[in-house]
């Protein structure tokens, strides 16, 4: 089993600590190096690996400090390797990936980006979405088109409802205003920003969400189409 630490870094950014029970330790998204080392000396562990979902740099920018301290491997998309600097081992869907003894389900999710991808970690019950799925939201189409993003969305909205979903970015309550406004009468939505107004008054993370609270209350999850999915992303690029 694998314990995660939210790690915020930048302004909104989350990079996630895992621990596995093995001793084996992984860091996801690391968009800067500062805070992860801080709690990885705090509790006096060492590195093995860090996974990128995809390359920005908001997402990427620790990997090299990361990797020149503690010798960790850089794993990510093996679309996105001439795009992530210093990366070790590319991923693709059909790879054989595990970590920390638990067998990891890669998910190739393009939208957001071309080559970017989901860490699924079925016996820990996690999934790490990057900027594809955000609680009460999902990723702007930088690079792929609304048909390719509703895909991609359709194959994480597969895994069972009490996956923990862990996600790139603190966006939550913002998401859930525009879940609102494209759903006013939505009353999951309506208790579920309760809930996150309270966390974020307190300055604490939202994060994770469940596969059941975003089917719930996600407009772009809810969206029923590829068309319609497109139509709401158009909406929220300007909202
Ligand atoms: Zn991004
Ligand atoms: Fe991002």
């Amino acid at each position: 089993m694998i314990n995660v630490t939210i790690i915020p870094v930048l302004k909104d950014n989350y990079a996630y600590l895992l621990e596995a029970d093995n001793g084996e330790t992984a860091i996801v998204d690391p968009g800067e190096a500062g805070p992860a080392i801080d709690v990885l000396e705090q509790k006096s562990i060492k590195l093995d690996t860090i996974l990128c979902t995809h390359h920005h740099a908001d997402h990427i920018a620790g990997c090299a400090s990361l990797k020149e301290k503690y010798g960790a491997k850089i794993i990510g998309p093996e679309k996105d390797a001439a795009r992530i600097p210093g990366i070790d081992i590319g991923l693709t869907e059909d790879s054989d990936f595990s970590l920390g003894g638990e067998s990891v389900t890669i998910f190739e999710t393009p939208g957001h980006t071309t080559g970017g991808i989901c860490y699924y970690f079925p016996e820990s019950t996690l999934a790490f979405t990057g900027d594809t799925l955000f609680s009460m939201g999902c990723g702007r189409l930088f690079e792929g088109t609304p048909e390719q993003m509703w895909e991609s969305l359709q194959k994480i909205m597969t895994l069972p409802d009490d996956i923990k979903v862990y996600c790139g970015h603190e966006y939550t309550q913002d998401g859930g205003n525009f879940s609102l406004h494209i759903e006013p009468d939505n009353e999951d939505t309506k208790i579920r920003m309760e809930d996150v107004i309270r966390l974020r008054k307190q300055g604490k993370p939202t994060i994770p969400s469940t596969i059941a609270l975003e089917k719930k209350t996600n407009p772009f999850l809810r969206a029923g189409s590829a068309q319609r999915f497109g139509e709401i992303r158009k909406i929220k690029d300007d909202f």
